[in-house]
């Protein structure tokens, strides 16, 4: 198990704007709105915490489809008898970037002030995203010097996959030892939190789109996503 505190952030302008439907792939953004934009990432920047706890260990496929790990414990992601076939070892991650800055968000609320606050909360959820991409890069490399490919990561309780696996999911992770825990519903706290799992293998399938490899810098790897850049 290991815990990493040391992850740079990367809060980019046209990701916020993007989620808002906005700049490069949207409406063109006023002048107001970026400099809004501009003082939200900065802010968010000086708020953030980041934090990611993460573990593998073995696994394997029942002719169900089921994971079955190490452990003994059983995951039950619906995508894993297609996605993760010839699964051997899975990686499971817990990102956070703390509660400071979604208290400021509902600061920024109650202080009658929808629109700033809006635009915080976007920010951080790039932030948190870009926690858990940078974990995600960081799955695939450890995959490929096991030899292994890394197929696409889910999270209980996103797409089809029932959101009770969390609670395996937090039983095998020490969610706080980084500040997370499940509430009544099985919602992570702080809510700018992602779970996830990779599946890994010598033959588990290539996704069709690698998105970690936008933010890996192996330039040479056998495995890399044909004319993907590295966006730093
Ligand atoms: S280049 Fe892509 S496939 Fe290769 S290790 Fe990096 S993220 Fe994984």
């Amino acid at each position: 198990m290991e815990i990493f505190r040391d992850i740079r952030v990367r809060i980019l302008e046209d990701d916020v704007l993007h989620r808002h439907g906005l700049g490069t792939h949207g409406t063109a953004a006023s002048a107001h709105v970026i400099k809004l934009v501009s003082q939200a990432i900065e802010e968010g920047y000086n708020l953030v915490e980041p934090q990611a706890v993460y573990d593998e260990m073995l696994a394997h496929l029942t002719e169900e489809g089921k994971v079955v790990l190490a452990t003994g414990a059983v995951l039950d992601n619906p995508h894993a008898g297609q996605d993760w076939q010839g699964l051997e070892r899975v990686a499971l991650a817990i990102c956070t970037i703390g509660s400071k800055l979604e208290e400021r968000v509902s600061e920024l609320f109650a202080q009658g002030d929808p629109a700033a606050a809006l635009i915080l909360d976007t920010v951080a959820s790039v932030a948190v995203g870009s926690i858990s991409r940078q974990i995600d890069t960081m799955t695939c490399q450890r995959a490929q010097e096991w030899g292994m490919v890394a197929g696409p990561r889910f999270s209980p309780g996103s797409v089809d996959w029932d959101i009770n696996d969390q609670k395996v999911l937090f039983s095998l992770l020490p969610a706080d030892k980084i500040g997370v825990s499940l509430n009544e519903h099985l919602l992570m706290v702080p809510r700018k939190s992602v779970s996830f799992v990779v599946g890994m293998g010598s033959g588990v399938p290539v996704p069709k789109a690698r998105r970690p490899c936008w933010y890996c810098e192996r330039l040479d790897c056998p495995s890399r996503e044909p004319g993907v850049d590295v966006i730093v």
